[in-house]
């Protein structure tokens, strides 16, 4: 990408010589589209990369103002750059990611052209690859990565009450807590995202309830070792697909505040009241379910499961790390969690606002090729997809445990340019017959970099 503030995409005088085309189409440029650039590049795949908004528009625009990294910036980052002006064990802010992605696309000189909208994609009849509609045109391309995010749609379940004097937002919306209409608030959902906005809203004066689901909580830091050190060393990033009946659970971490671990019982001695998963809303009273103690004992199973795995770990390879029998030590469960609420007054709690960080689906209208099983989910093997020419780079599980997050779709995404080049050296293929042929036409060998 050398000019950010390219020219009208494909050139105007394009049309007169029939549509723009390339090899690889990348469509989307957050973390997985550069990385998928990057990648794509080494091999000499010429490729594009489209993308509606800017660089890293989703860090820029699509989170909330106060955001920083749950992971520190030794991790939370590609292999080709680190995160200037920022020491390893800090939490980098949500518009440093959205800079450090830009400075790396720079870097790496990714063709990218930004404000242009990928509308449709279709393979074509009667000759390889695909055409895809864009906001400024057709272009034909022998395949198409798609890099459109993990986090397309918010999603806000049905049983939201149809209330229209309660403000109801997603996370995805929620931006601080000034944006909120004065009065309580409950958050529904406590995963990395419902826990920190609760947290700050709680700080920020408010009288909070926060609606907790099944979730897993991984401590901070233990024994010197931040919480995605263990993740790497136990092998736990590379988990390649959920543990059965886990599917619904979320994770709770937060690099807020110099990074600190979740701790429900200590959420609800500052003051936030704790409830359980949200079950439905009916004239004016929220009920709530009676799984809240056993959501919070389930989540500290988790924690400390992670704790003897990695005293196993330091044990077994002799490990001089300090000692931590602190991290054992547990609060008392408070009145919320002994006594829980099962059914609220919303009017009578003064709540006037939810905040539903209730996670996000996919939308892939778009992408109208044979890529998708009968739940309109991507059919894929480790992001190759069923369709042959389509590729998809960044969802969630899509090689493993570590696939949405910013140093795992680097490796996803190597995986994905790997397999586009090889399928490159069959293309390119010519037998003995068809080698003289074109010796003859005096044709220049097809080269394996060069557009089709
Ligand atoms: C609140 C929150 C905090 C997170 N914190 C961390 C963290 O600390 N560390 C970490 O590793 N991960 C984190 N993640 C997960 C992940 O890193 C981010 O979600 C990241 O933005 C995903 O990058 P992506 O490139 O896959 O998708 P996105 O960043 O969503 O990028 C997709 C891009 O595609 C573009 N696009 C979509 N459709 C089209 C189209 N039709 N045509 C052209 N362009 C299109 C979009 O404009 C967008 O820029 C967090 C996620 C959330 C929601």
């Amino acid at each position: 990408m050398t000019d950010l503030k390219q020219p009208a995409f494909p050139p105007r005088s394009a049309s007169a010589v029939g549509p723009l085309e390339i090899d690889t189409l990348v469509v989307g440029a957050g973390q997985a589209g550069v990385a998928t650039s990057e990648h794509l590049s080494r091999h000499g795949v010429p490729h594009l990369v489209l993308e509606k908004s800017r660089i890293a528009e989703a860090w820029r625009s699509g989170r909330w103002d106060s955001l920083v990294t749950n992971g520190p910036v030794w991790h939370d980052r590609f292999p080709g750059m680190e995160f200037p002006d920022l020491a390893p064990d800090a939490f980098a802010h949500k518009d440093q990611v959205a800079d450090y992605f830009e400075a790396y696309a720079r870097q790496i000189a990714a063709p990218i052209r930004t404000g242009v909208e990928v509308r449709r994609v279709v393979r074509n009849s009667g000759r390889a690859g695909f055409s895809v509609e864009t906001s400024e045109g057709v272009i034909l391309a022998n395949r198409v990565v798609v890099a459109t995010g993990p986090f397309q749609q918010p999603v806000i379940p049905a049983i939201a009450p149809q209330d229209s004097a309660l403000y109801q937002i997603h996370s995805a919306a929620y931006r601080n807590p000034e944006q909120l209409p004065e009065g309580a608030v409950l958050v529904v959902g406590a995963g990395s995202s419902g826990v920190q906005i609760a947290d700050e809203l709680q700080r920020a004066g408010k009288q909070v309830y926060l609606s907790v689901g099944p979730h897993d909580r991984p401590p901070r830091a233990y024994r010197n070792r931040d919480f995605v050190w263990w993740l790497g060393v136990l092998g736990l990033w590379d988990a390649q697909a959920m543990q059965p009946g886990k599917e619904h659970v979320t994770i709770a971490v937060s690099g807020a505040h110099g990074g600190r671990t979740i701790d429900f019982r200590e959420l609800a001695g500052q003051g936030i009241t704790l409830v359980g998963l949200t079950q439905a809303f009916s004239e004016g009273v929220v009920r709530f379910q009676a799984d809240l103690a056993d959501n919070i004992a389930r989540g500290d199973e988790n924690y400390l499961a992670l704790l003897d795995a990695a005293d196993a770990y330091i044990a077994r390879n002799g490990l001089d790390l300090p000692e931590e029998p602190s991290a054992r030590r547990c609060l008392p469960d408070p009145d919320c969690v002994t006594q829980p609420l099962l059914e609220l007054d919303l009017a009578a709690a003064g709540i006037s606002a939810i905040i539903w960080a209730t996670g996000y689906a996919n939308d892939f209208n778009w992408l109208q090729v044979d890529a998708f099983d009968a739940n309109g989910k991507p059919r894929h093997q480790r992001g190759v997809a069923s369709e042959p020419g389509i590729y998809f780079v960044g969802l969630p599980w899509l090689s493993r445990r570590g696939s949405t997050f910013i140093w795992g779709v680097w490796h996803d995404a190597k995986h994905i340019a790997d397999h586009i080049a090889t399928q490159r050296t069959y293309t390119a293929y010519r037998d003995a017959q068809q080698r003289q042929a074109e010796a003859q036409a005096g044709a220049a060998p097809v080269s394996l970099t060069g557009v089709r």
